[in-house]
């Protein structure tokens, strides 16, 4: 908690007089230092702290960069500073970064306005705000309305910027307040400041609006969402409403463009489009299937043949189709298989190993003397073990191995009986 001298008055709020105004000259009346903050509080200002959901401004005292404004209960407004004010001056120029305060200004109001529609239309009254430099949100009550409904709100809004009905701010006594249609009752006991459009709203607020609806100039919504039992209504007003638009416009274009259609047809388009891909993923894969079961029966039929055992052992070149999963799948799908691959790509040297339901090797047994041998890593089930070893010739030396024990088979059997 800062603690200002008792005897600071609070800070004349230029922005509340005149939204509009831009620059100004003030009495420096404190300086202070919070936190490695440097803080200083004027007789008045332009710059808006943040608050009401709506954040502050930035710009510049005397040539100094504002990074932050705040308030406190009392009333004062601190511009908190990139660095300190020179100590002779008893005055600063504040200067606020326009662009930046317009586009709030174009948003805040186009909340109320968009607020009172889904009031009028949908009965739904706003119980969250957020405004921030990159998106605005306000929150309803229930489920996502229907695109049918939304359309009605957004009509309503359209209609009410074409009126360019006035937007004015007041202080109104609590006992005078109480007595206006606002959307929420005051939580303040003093003055209530009230921003009103014309004959349509009257909310509580002590932000800064645009003069007119026709300033607003147009109101998107791009996104519906369900939070809970509540729903979430990301907009867009003025300035930001229309740079979407370019944005969108650019990118149908692009697509349109593409796709050689027009807009109408773009969904159609797309839908054919993945309708295409997925044909031809299927076909794909099935070709896969196949070559993949060719390709096992080939390594098969040349792979050393001892006591009823086809022994396979394969190194994957990068270049081929299936990967080493799948080729061993394959592999031990057919009998009397014991099957052994392994890759090298990117520095990495990857086996795996299995067989087939008929041949009694517990490959478990095997990694467990692998991983002794050649301090191989692994894993796997009494059919499949797959793993990684430090170096190629590491990975040989212990898929060699294993064909040792797969060539050993006849004496397992012999063995086990
Ligand atoms: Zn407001």
């Amino acid at each position: 908690m800062l603690t200002l001298p008792q005897n600071l008055p609070p800070t004349r709020k230029l922005y509340w007089q005149d939204p509009y105004r831009r620059s100004f000259t003030a009495r420096i009346l404190h300086r202070l230092e919070d936190a490695g903050r440097i803080g200083v509080i004027l007789n008045r200002t332009c710059f808006y702290p943040t608050g009401g959901g709506q954040p502050h401004d930035l710009g510049t005292l005397s040539g100094v960069q504002v990074l932050d404004v705040t308030s406190d209960e009392a009333g004062h407004i601190i511009h908190w500073l990139e660095a300190p004010l020179p100590d002779e001056a008893d005055e600063a120029h504040g200067e606020i970064l326009w662009s930046r305060r317009y586009d709030f200004m174009q948003q805040h109001s186009g909340q109320h306005l968009l607020s009172a529609a889904f009031q009028e239309v949908l009965y739904r009254p706003t119980i969250g705000f957020h405004l921030s430099e990159s998106s605005v949100t306000i929150d309803l009550p229930g489920p996502p309305p229907d695109e049918k409904s939304v359309n009605r709100v957004l009509d309503f809004v359209q209609k009410a910027i074409a009126e360019a009905r006035p937007i004015t701010a007041r202080l109104y006594p609590l006992d005078e307040a109480v007595r206006l249609p606002l959307r929420k009752a005051p939580t303040v006991a003093g003055p209530i400041r009230v921003v009103t459009i014309d004959g349509l709203d009257w909310s509580a607020c002590g932000g800064t609006h645009v003069r007119n609806t026709a300033e607003i100039g147009h109101v998107v919504i791009t996104k519906l969402e369900r939070r809970g039992d509540q729903t979430r209504v990301t907009f867009l007003a003025g300035g930001r409403a229309f740079q979407d638009h370019l944005a969108r416009l650019n990118v149908t274009n692009a697509l349109m463009s593409r796709l050689s259609t027009n807009m109408d047809d773009l969904p159609a388009a797309v839908e054919r489009l993945q309708a295409q891909v997925k044909e031809s993923l299927r076909s794909v894969r099935q070709a896969k299937e196949l070559l993949t079961r060719a390709e096992a029966q080939r390594l098969i039929a040349e792979a050393p043949h001892t006591g009823g055992v086809d022994v396979v052992y394969h190194i994957l070149d990068s270049d081929e189709l299936w990967d080493m999963e799948t080729l061993l799948k394959t592999l031990i799908s057919f009998p009397s298989v014991v099957a052994m691959l392994g890759t090298f790509r990117d520095g990495r040297a990857r086996w795996i190993a299995g067989r087939s339901q008929n041949v009694p090797l517990d490959m478990l047994d095997s990694l467990t003397e692998l991983k002794s041998a050649f301090g191989v890593q692994g894993g796997g089930t009494v059919d499949v073990i797959q793993g990684v070893a430090p170096d190629f010739d590491t990975m040989q030396k212990a898929l060699h191995l294993l064909q040792a024990f797969a060539f050993d088979l006849p004496t397992l059997i012999s063995d086990m009986e």
